[in-house]
């Protein structure tokens, strides 16, 4: 007979006491949870991943410790590869070198509060965690003054410290890092997994103390969290030995082909890091609007404080409910009422942004469907290159934006927002004067044409909306500046509603108008189709392939900018659009081909029925 055993028994109690990590990983609209960012890596990379994976020998053990990946990250920080080690992400590495470097019952030095696994790390080598509490989370000196104590005390014991430190955001300046480094005889684990959102660079430290070890990770600024990729950089004599205990081929053939890939376009990462930084202090500024408490952050995210533990749940469960996750870190020690809010898209933000104004108005809520992921469809395998569809998705109410005022010479028509300009049924011209936080917008519309001087802060964008009037057959007279110091998307966004108040003015009660209408423009390659309904009621619909709608036009210019412009301005003009990229080799194309489409629609769609003075419906009206 086979004694009753209870199989949990079999665990130690150190492990029997922790809590397993857990995270919703169910869709939402906005995932703010993770501090990922917000978009996949281009097709066109993704791609040449799998043809590598097509051409690997899957039957074959990868190599034993990613030697091509280390060469190339080796080039990237021009220091040793030997001196660099790869791992199944930057946590492997973590445990890894603690398992290494700590003998059993060692104390190991740390700040809380901090990344929750460290914990598990140390007691996984054998060590104990001794972690001080930060008394004060806007003093970081305080605590640097505590553990340059403790390290006096004893220099031999090992240090974890975070920098950009998770969840609170903030940094340690590298002569303070320095300064810990010239008294410690142990080693200096630095996990840098934010660095590249961060202005203080650690790299340059190596070269002068041995016992420093760096983290990093492919799972933030390099877009590959699904592929499990970090590193480590160290002197080689330590990478040697680190290498005798980590896990023999713990790479795969497609986690070493995608860091090969990503490295290969470094300008991709790049990019994707001035947007980061440049929207964080967007988000920043929002959210202190919004009231909360916003601590300084050198990463992809920012901790705030609510006023109670109340508030903390109704704002984390408020934006829950509208399909924005973000991450609870209130029961981390000294983080009580606190909240981590990864920054994410634009569309993010302003939806994160009225979210909360209705979450601190009260208001009931329609919740949003989840917006579809960029992954593929594994169904559409073997169907050749169809467009991502992205459903339509209700215009914001933004009516009036938050902290903007839209100026009116005179009292708005009844149309719109704008000045309808002259009188009579023959003139169908507006005028809308914009000065917001962000943008400062002048513009004249005229639908029965005139003359076209566009002054915007980009050529690209000055070239699509020229080519918009154009083929619209428009008079449009348009100054636009705006803080495209931080991002071009507010300047492009606010034309787009300027172009929309002004076009609703002008059309008045439409009456005799054609209203539907639908056209196609090809540009080489690409084909773009629009279909118009100048319905009364803003609804934008928008598709492109996948192999451009994450990619970028220009090189300040991605291909969701145009998206942007014509929600704002299907949702200022009141009209509904549907703008699909039927097929487009580069964002450039496809741009421009949705332009000039939107644009010929447009121009049937507000031509006057000869003799008509009816408004095209059915019901007698078209929604206001
Ligand atoms: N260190 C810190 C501070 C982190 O926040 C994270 C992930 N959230 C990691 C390490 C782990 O990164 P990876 O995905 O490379 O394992």
């Amino acid at each position: 007979m086979i004694r009753p055993i209870d199989p949990v028994s079999l665990v130690c109690p150190e492990v029997r006491r922790l809590s397993a990590y857990h995270l919703d990983l169910t869709p939402c609209r906005h995932k703010l949870d993770q501090n990922e960012v917000p978009w996949d890596l281009p097709r066109r990379i993704k791609l040449a991943v799998a043809e590598g994976l097509l051409d690997a020998d899957w039957a074959r053990y990868p190599d034993f410790h990613g030697d091509a990946l280390r060469r190339d990250l080796g080039k990237l920080h021009n220091w040793p590869w030997e001196g660099i080690l790869v791992g199944n992400g930057s946590n492997e590495l973590l445990s890894t070198a603690l398992e290494t470097m700590v003998g059993p019952g060692t104390e190991v030095l740390g700040v809380e509060p901090t990344f929750g696994l460290y914990r598990m790390f140390v007691m996984r080598s054998g060590g104990i965690p001794r972690f001080l509490m930060r008394s004060d989370l806007t003093r970081p000196s305080l605590f640097m003054d505590e553990l340059e104590a403790e390290v006096e005390r004893n220099p031999k014991r090992p240090v974890l410290l975070c920098t950009p430190n998770n969840p609170t955001g903030d940094a340690l300046p590298p002569e303070w890092v320095a300064a810990l480094l010239e008294r410690l005889e142990g080693p200096l684990l630095l996990d840098n997994a934010y660095g590249e959102f961060c202005r203080f660079d650690y790299r340059p430290l190596l070269h002068k103390y041995p016992h420093l070890v760096l983290f990093r990770t492919f799972s933030k600024a390099w877009s590959l969290a699904g592929m499990r990729l970090g590193y480590l950089m160290a002197r080689p004599a330590l990478v040697s030995e680190l290498i005798k205990v980590k896990l023999p081929y713990n790479l795969g053939h497609a986690a070493v082909l995608a860091g090969r890939a990503v490295l290969a376009e470094e300008e991709e990462e790049k990019r994707r890091v001035r947007v980061i930084v440049a929207r964080r202090a967007q988000w920043a500024r929002m959210l202190a609007e919004e009231g909360f408490e916003v601590f300084p952050s050198e990463a992809n995210f920012l901790l705030i404080r609510c006023a109670s533990p109340d508030k903390a749940l109704e704002v984390r469960d408020g934006l829950a409910a509208r399909g924005i996750r973000i991450r609870d870190v209130g029961h981390y020690p000294g983080l009580a009422n606190c909240l981590r809010v990864s920054v994410g898209s634009g569309m993010a933000l302003r939806e994160t942004h009225l979210a909360l104004a209705e979450i601190r108005e009260g208001k009931t809520l329609t919740p949003r469907p989840p917006l579809p992921s960029a992954r593929p469809d594994p169904r559409e395998r073997g169907r050749g290159l169809r467009p991502a569809s992205i459903p339509s998705v209700s215009a914001p109410k933004a009516e009036p934006q938050f902290g903007e005022t839209v100026r009116a010479a005179t009292p708005p028509s009844p149309g719109g927002p704008g000045v309808r300009m002259g009188e009579g049924p023959g003139v169908r011209a507006a005028r809308v004067e914009r000065a917001t936080k962000e943008t400062q917008i002048h513009l004249a519309l005229d639908l029965d044409g005139g003359p076209r001087k566009i002054e915007v802060p980009n050529g690209f964008f000055a070239h699509m909306l020229q080519a918009l009037a154009t083929h619209a057959g428009l008079g449009l007279d348009l100054q636009a500046g705006g803080d495209t110091h931080v991002d071009l998307h507010h300047t492009v966004e606010d034309v787009g509603i300027a172009l929309g108040e002004a076009l609703a003015s002008a059309l008045g009660d439409r009456r005799g108008i054609v209203r539907f209408a639908h056209a196609y423009a090809p540009l080489d390659e690409a084909l773009a189709r629009a279909v118009i309904d100048l319905s009364g009621r803003g609804t934008f619909s928008w598709n492109a392939p996948r192999e451009v709608a994450a990619g970028w036009v220009t090189a300040d210019f991605p291909l969701t900018l145009v998206a942007d412009f014509f929600q704002a301005f299907a949702d200022r003009g009141r009209l509904t659009l549907h703008l699909d990229v039927l097929t487009a080799r580069n964002g450039h194309h496809a741009a421009e081909a949705a332009f000039k489409a939107a644009a010929l629609a447009l121009r049937s769609a507000i031509s006057v029925r000869a003799g008509s003075n009816e408004v095209p419906s059915t019901k007698g009206t078209l929604s206001a």
